[in-house]
């Protein structure tokens, strides 16, 4: 994988804003509707006077359907290409992370309601039997594809195998045995944590569902299902094709041969992360452990912004990306920037009590343009 060229000349990182619609809680208490989107335009009012355009904004009221289609779609086709794509989701707790990714799985969710995640996955296997089919109607071996999942969380610095049906519980928050290693060519590879191989949409929900069954949680004051850790669900795609370009093999003597069929491995990693909880500690209330997972996550959401901001801005382009201050941003390192496609969906509440929060999400997601 070349980390350097970049294919698209546009930025790299994409910025969506999605406003969640107000919850029964909300409107029994009350609260105020405090954003407004400017109507046919990408951009968002705040109170009366801060105003800030993303590359996409999605109001109250819009689907899970027309945000796939809207920006994700792309991300997956990108993928046949061997193109990576790493998809955030941004926001304080209760501002609709898990909600728009899809992380936290649920068979009894309705058609419209499922998430980024099952969605892509659909795509993905629906794409692979279209790219079958075609090569079998064009008389050509059709291609191969080989898709694996790892479901990895991220917290107080230490990874966690999702996947890891063995794993105890209390073991969270100890040493844990997971490293993260660079390849010769820059490609970023996790050791010890357990890569399932799927060939459905059905054998990826299951595994969606496992991790997301045994993601870790800890109550707050602010909202006793609070993550504070980063879900990472990863879907790594290698496919064996014929090659796209007819070559022409040179025999020992240097002798031009027959035209040949040739065959091209492609891969492409796509990582969808549904990250910590952006809120600031004060709110939460939090003390002791707490407030030390508190320092932790900051420091994954900090270095992700500084990486993201770095990747975005043209003056600063080739020089230092500052990878190495958390473990998120070390283990998303070949999949931000270069031929990588990223995706920050920034969530947040409409209501006036949200307002600072809110505030803080805005200013954060316009350092990624
Ligand atoms: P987070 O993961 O950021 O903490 P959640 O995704 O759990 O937030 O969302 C908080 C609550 O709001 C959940 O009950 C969720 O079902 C609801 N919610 C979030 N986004 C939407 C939406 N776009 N439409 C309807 N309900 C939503
Ligand atoms: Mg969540």
């Amino acid at each position: 994988n070349e980390n350097t060229e970049k294919k698209d000349d546009d930025s790299s990182v994409r910025v969506a804003l999605r406003i969640r619609p107000q919850l029964a809680r909300e409107k029994i208490d009350m609260c105020q509707v405090c954003t407004n989107v400017v109507h046919g335009e990408p951009q968002v009012m705040i109170g009366k006077d801060k105003s800030f355009t993303f590359d996409f904004v999605f109001d109250l009221e819009v689907t899970q359907e027309t945000i796939y289609h809207s920006c994700v779609k792309d991300l997956i086709e990108g993928c046949f290409e061997g193109y990576n794509a790493t998809i955030f989701a941004y926001g304080q707790t209760g501002s609709g992370k898990t909600y728009t990714m899809g992380t936290g799985f649920d068979i009894n969710i309705s058609e419209e309601e499922v998430g980024i995640i099952p969605r892509a996955v659909d795509h993905l296997f629906r794409g692979i039997e279209e790219c079958r089919a075609a090569a079998i109607q064009r008389n050509e071996p059709p291609p191969d594809f080989k898709v694996n999942t790892q479901f990895m969380e991220i917290y107080n610095e230490e990874i966690i195998d999702l996947l890891d049906t063995t794993r105890d519980p209390e073991s969270r928050g100890r040493k844990s045995h997971i490293k993260i290693h660079e390849d010769a060519g820059g490609g970023i590879y996790v050791v010890g944590v357990t890569t399932k191989p799927v060939s459905s949409l059905n054998d990826t929900l299951q595994c969606l569902q496992i991790g997301s069954l045994s993601r870790a949680t800890a109550s707050t004051n602010m909202n006793s299902q609070s993550s504070r850790s980063h879900a990472i669900f990863t879907l790594h795609i290698k496919q064996t094709r014929v090659s796209t370009e007819e070559s022409f093999i040179d025999d020992e003597d240097g002798q031009d041969a027959e035209p040949q069929q040739e065959f091209e491995t492609l891969t492409a990693k796509f990582h969808f992360v549904d990250l910590a909880g952006s809120e600031r500690l004060k709110r939460t209330g939090a003390t002791g452990d707490r407030a030390k997972e508190g320092i932790s996550i900051n420091c994954g959401l900090l270095a992700l912004g500084n990486v993201i901001s770095a990747l975005g801005d043209k003056a600063k382009r080739g020089s230092h990306v500052p990878y190495r201050d958390s473990k998120l941003t070390r283990l998303l390192q070949d999949s931000l920037g270069g031929n990588s496609r990223t995706l920050m969906i920034a969530c947040i509440s409409p209501s006036d009590r949200d307002f600072m929060e809110t505030l803080n999400t805005l200013q954060y997601a316009n350092r990624a343009r």
